[in-house]
């Protein structure tokens, strides 16, 4: 009010100079405050600020700060991929979700889980053996979901709760299939596109110009989308990106 009341009686100039303050106070403000915390949205077409409009939020814009989710899928990859992935994330302070195809954990690969959990990042369920489940009946849609979470939980003791279906294939059996095992869907909405292109700089210039604010980025564990990852999250951060993992399952939903 009193901001509309000054613009209102004074000069262009004083009513500026007090918004600048009134914004200066707001950014101070909202750097002391807690970090922002996201959800999925329900639209699964990227992640939101758990608290929805806040100053926080406010502050972001002005500041000019940018989140996104990054996403590996199809790993775990072995044969030292999967720690060149998390070196590059660790030198940027990026947090990803590493959504694994369960007929790949095998003796050789099965020690890469740990390294995921121990950098603070999140494993989540890409199928037992990707198969195209908009094409499968409920139980195997069932049975490809739940073994791959037992794989999982034999290996780590712990049960993802995020679910991608393999090449964002989804129907409402599917969905309903995840909502009864207690996960969330996860897809995406901005896409790397290395699951074909032929070229890593083609890789790098998709990522970057699909991705936006509140994006969720789909990669996949390749070596060619390793060998760029720290040129996107350069070049990412330049623009005001930080690289955020979304809350897990709210308490609403029953993770048994
Ligand atoms: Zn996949």
């Amino acid at each position: 009010m009193l901001l509309f009341y000054t613009c209102y009686r004074h000069s262009i100039f004083v009513c500026g100079m007090l918004l600048t303050l009134v914004l200066y106070a707001m950014l101070l403000t909202a750097h002391g405050m807690a970090p922002p915390r996201f959800v999925l949205s329900p639209e699964m077409g990227g992640i939101k600020h758990a608290s929805g409009f806040s100053l926080r939020k406010v502050s972001d814009v002005l500041a000019g700060r940018k989140y996104a989710v990054l996403t590996f899928d199809d790993g775990p990859y072995g044969q030292g991929l999967d720690e060149q992935i998390l070196a590059t994330l660790q030198k940027h302070h990026a947090h990803a979700v590493f959504f694994l195809v369960c007929s790949h954990i095998n003796d050789a690969t099965r020690g890469e889980l740990a390294k995921f959990e121990s950098a603070g990042d999140l494993i989540g369920n890409h199928t037992f053996d990707h198969p195209d489940l908009a094409k499968l009946g409920q139980p195997e849609i069932r049975q490809q979901i739940e073994s791959c979470n037992q794989r999982i939980a034999d290996v780590t003791g712990k049960r993802p709760t995020y679910f991608r279906p393999p090449f964002g294939s989804t129907t409402r059996a599917v969905g309903e299939v995840a909502k009864s095992l207690g996960m969330q869907q996860m897809l995406w909405n901005a896409n790397s596109e290395d699951s074909w292109v032929k070229h890593p700089e083609q890789i790098r210039d998709f990522s970057l110009s699909q991705t936006e604010d509140q994006s969720v980025l789909l990669m996949h564990e390749k070596p060619m989308t390793a060998a760029v990852l720290d040129d996107i999250l350069t070049q990412l951060e330049q623009r005001g990106f930080q690289f955020v993992l979304p809350d897990q399952l709210s308490d609403n939903v029953a993770i048994n």
